[in-house]
């Protein structure tokens, strides 16, 4: 027997074990955990399924171990990510730590930086949030304003963010500040600080649902130690792209969704009906599905191909553009073609005539037109594909 079987036969028996039953079925919204100093866990199962990942660092998987991390190889991680598909494991842990802010801590922090925060994020003990964009700073990222201004061991902070997403749940933000106004990219720095500091105040952004996934986010003379800054002065804009990059291969990862539990041509036919022979009664979704799945399926090819390159550090940073921007079309398509399956049960929002699985896909279909905003526009990645990738000119 192989190492990599024997691992897979040691994973297979600790998931066995260690993954309790409510926890192999797909997470309703609801369910989703996102840790923090305030967590609550709406299925107490969760939080049992966090903490034994944690116990392993497989919230973590390829960290180093001193980190908290599993410290897999990709390879073993390989094995851990298809045993888990194989139960239908939920994910234990949904993190803007695990996802964008602790790659690059472990690029770019100082040894006491990684020490203070990558344990806390493999344990979900701390929540945060991504201080980027502001009201005239989105697109246009390195044009932000807020002004972070050295007093001593502290840094001052002024301005304000906007569109912080979970700003009101989290526990600490990752924040971009300008620290010298006489240039752009090379005046920002990067830097960690408290959300319960002093002065700082956030105001969720009331969306026609209801829901506030995000927040105003103001900063008044706030004071962050400047121990704090992660990489070096006005160096942040590196940091804040590498960042994009790792924040961009996640959001593509969108498109590798497969949706609900039951594969859509097996919902589509609950909603047709079927033909004699067996097959979706309706020619022209079925037709639309077939065309989908071949795209989804050579798009699934690629995300693992490109995606584990990046995230192992190797090929170009730039290509997670390609996957954002593609992965996220893939998944607004998907969306698309549930609520066409649906028909008129694709249109509820609440009330008796709609199950929850419904609800679930229509507040899908609406959330998912975020994501070719989220994480730079298609547009923007678009343009960093032409330069960077294909190397076209840019006049
Ligand atoms: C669901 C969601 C969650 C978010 N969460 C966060 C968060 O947690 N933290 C955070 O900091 N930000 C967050 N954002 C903000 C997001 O990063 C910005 O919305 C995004 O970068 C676009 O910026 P903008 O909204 O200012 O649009 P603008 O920059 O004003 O763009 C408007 C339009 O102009 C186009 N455009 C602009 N410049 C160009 C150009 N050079 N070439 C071609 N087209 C162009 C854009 O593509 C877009 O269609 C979130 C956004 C969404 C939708």
């Amino acid at each position: 027997m192989s190492e990599l079987d024997t691992f897979r036969a040691e994973t297979r028996a600790w998931l066995e074990q260690n993954c309790p039953a409510s926890m192999r079925s797909p997470t309703p919204d609801n369910e989703t955990v996102w840790g923090g100093r305030d967590a609550s866990y709406a299925n107490p199962d969760s939080k049992v399924w966090l903490d034994n990942m944690a116990s392993k660092g497989w919230t973590a998987p390829t960290w180093p171990t001193q980190y908290g991390g599993g410290g897999l190889t990709s390879e073993q991680n390989g094995v851990l990510q298809s045993e888990l598909q194989a139960i239908s494991a939920r994910s234990p842990l949904s993190s803007f730590g695990l996802w964008m802010l602790g790659p690059v801590l472990l690029e770019f922090g100082n040894e006491q930086q990684k020490l203070e925060h990558l344990p806390k994020i493999v344990r979900g003990e701390i929540r945060w949030c991504q201080g980027y964009s502001e009201p005239g700073a989105g697109s246009d990222l390195a044009g932000l304003q807020t002004k972070a201004i050295r007093d001593g061991d502290d840094y001052v902070i002024n301005g304000q963010k906007v569109w912080t997403s979970y700003a009101n749940h989290a526990d600490w933000i990752f924040c971009l500040v300008r620290t010298d106004t006489t240039v752009k990219h090379n005046g920002i720095s990067f830097i960690l600080f408290d959300m319960k500091s002093e002065g700082v105040t956030v105001k969720p952004i009331q969306l026609i649902s209801g829901d506030s996934p995000f927040c105003e986010t103001f900063f008044d003379d706030v004071r962050a130690p400047a121990r704090n800054q992660v990489g070096e002065l006005n160096k942040g804009w590196t940091i804040a792209k590498r960042l994009l990059q790792h924040e961009r291969t996640n959001i593509g990862d969108f498109g590798t969704a497969q949706g609900p539990q039951t594969p859509m041509h097996e919902q589509a036919k609950k909603y047709y009906g079927e033909n004699a022979q067996g097959q979706l009664a309706n020619s022209t979704m079925r037709h639309e599905l077939a065309k989908y799945q071949v795209r989804q399926r050579a798009y699934g090819l690629t995300y693992a191909r490109v995606g584990a390159e990046l995230k192992a550090g190797q090929g170009d940073g730039a290509a997670s553009s390609i996957l954002k921007a593609v992965g996220a079309e893939l998944n607004k398509h998907r969306s698309e073609m549930m609520i066409d399956i649906l028909g008129s049960q694709g249109i509820g929002w609440d009330g008796d005539g709609f199950n929850q699985w419904e609800i679930m896909q229509t507040r899908g279909w609406l959330r998912s037109k975020a994501n070719s905003i989220e994480g730079g526009t298609t547009e923007i990645n678009k343009n960093v594909v032409a330069k960077n990738v294909l190397g076209l000119p840019t006049k």
